[in-house]
Formats: structure tokens, sequence, C-alpha cells
């Protein structure tokens, strides 16, 4: 199917409240435009460089969302740039975030990564260690934790369901509790292949990027 018919096919079947980003990484400016023909204006990039790049080609209305591990030399180059940061996942790069926002006095939104499969090949943070980057959110000026985001281990769907459900339970009990600078408006979870097991456990925004574009080759240098 063609990358229009993915998302006409896709936007048909989400409930109204799920954002839906198309992620464009390893895809062509032509490609990208062609999705933003069909209305979409969320897109999701996991590298800076190529993020960057990205985006002077393209005008305002367009929402970069950054999807990848973020280093904390990098943060630099995506002040100003990005809608919400996906991938929060330290203390040491939250600092980060809140210093060179705060150079430019622009807010960060920010999505915490949850590695709730405690894989160590998978970044995030562990649940052990989210008091502690909670309670060092609280204390920012220039940072605002809008959400959860995670990416699951393999698995069947009743498996998926079960760890994205295990995120829906933490990311509700933040959100009836009252912390300064975190509310829990996305919940960021659900890819090509387990998208619809994230939506059956609450997920809010899913991030699709070979049910638009096709399979991905990675030879190019990507
Ligand atoms: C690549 C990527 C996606 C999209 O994966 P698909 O399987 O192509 O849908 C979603 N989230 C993150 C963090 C990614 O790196």
């Amino acid at each position: 199917m063609s990358i229009s018919e993915n998302i006409i096919k896709l936007k048909e079947e989400l409930p109204k409240n799920v954002t839906l980003i198309a992620v464009s990484k390893t895809r062509s400016v032509d490609e990208i435009k062609e999705a933003v023909k069909l209305g979409m204006h969320d897109f999701g990039e996991n590298k800076v460089q190529e993020l960057i790049d990205k985006i002077d080609c393209f005008d305002s209305s367009i929402r970069w969302h950054l999807i990848g591990h973020l280093q904390t030399n990098k943060v630099k180059y995506v002040v100003g740039k990005v809608y919400l940061i996906h991938s929060l996942d330290s203390v040491k790069l939250l600092k980060e975030i809140e210093k060179r926002y705060a150079l430019n006095n622009l807010t960060a939104n920010v999505l915490i990564q949850i590695n709730i499969g405690k894989e160590e090949a998978k970044t995030g943070i562990y649940l052990d260690d989210l008091p502690e980057l909670l309670e060092e959110i609280e204390k920012c000026k220039y940072v605002k934790a809008k959400g959860i985001m995670t990416v699951i281990p393999k698995g069947n769907y009743e498996e998926n369901c079960n760890y994205f459900k295990k995120v829906n339970d933490i990311w509700l009990k933040l959100k009836n509790e009252k912390y300064t600078n975190i509310s829990m408006d996305y919940l960021s979870m659900g890819m090509t292949h387990d998208y619809k097991a994230a939506i059956s456990q609450g997920s809010n925004m899913i991030r699709i990027g070979e049910g638009i574009f096709g399979k991905r080759n990675y030879n190019n240098n990507n």
C-alpha cells in the first residue's frame, strides 16, 4: 500500500483521542511531504542531526517529536525546535535540558521514557529510579513533563497488553497526584507491530513508522 493509503486507513481506524505520529526516520523529505499532503502534522525522528536537517525543509505548522535517545551533548541543538522530547530518562539529561532551555528562556515539553521491561539494550528509566526523577522535575523552571513514553519488549498480543497495562497504571497514578511541572496529558505507546494492544490499554499517542512508510532500509547509512 502507498503512504497515502496507509495514512487514510490508520486515521479511519484510530479513536479520535489518539494522536498519530508518523515516524519519518530514514525517510526522505519527499516522502514526508506526501504524508503532510494527507493532513499529517506530527512527525517523529530518533536522531538529532537528521531531525535538524529535516526541520529546515518544512514550515512551523509541523510538530517534530524527538523519540530516540537524547545524549546530553546534543540537547543544545534541539532547543526551541521540537514540540515534544519523548526520551527523558535520567536526572543528568533533565539538568542539561533545564540549563539549555533556560539560556534561551524557553520551556521544554518532555515525556518520561520508562523501560518497563528492564531491558539493558533499551533506554528509558527503570521504575525504581522514577521517584527521584519526578522530584527533580518538580524543581525545574524550564521543563514540563507532559506524560510517559515507553517501548516494550517484543512479544505476542497478550504479553504486549500486560506491559502496556503496567505503564498505563503508572500514568493514571501520576495523573491523580498533584505534582509541580508534571501533568499526565500524553501516554505515548504503540508502534507498527503493537499499537492495537497499546490503544486497548489507554495509549493516546502512537508512533508509526513502517506502518505508514513501508519497510525501512538501513543500508544507506541510516
Ligand atoms: C522507529 C521507532 C518507532 C516506529 O517503529 P515502527 O515499527 O516503524 O512503527 C517508534 N518509536 C520509536 C522510539 C522508534 O525508534
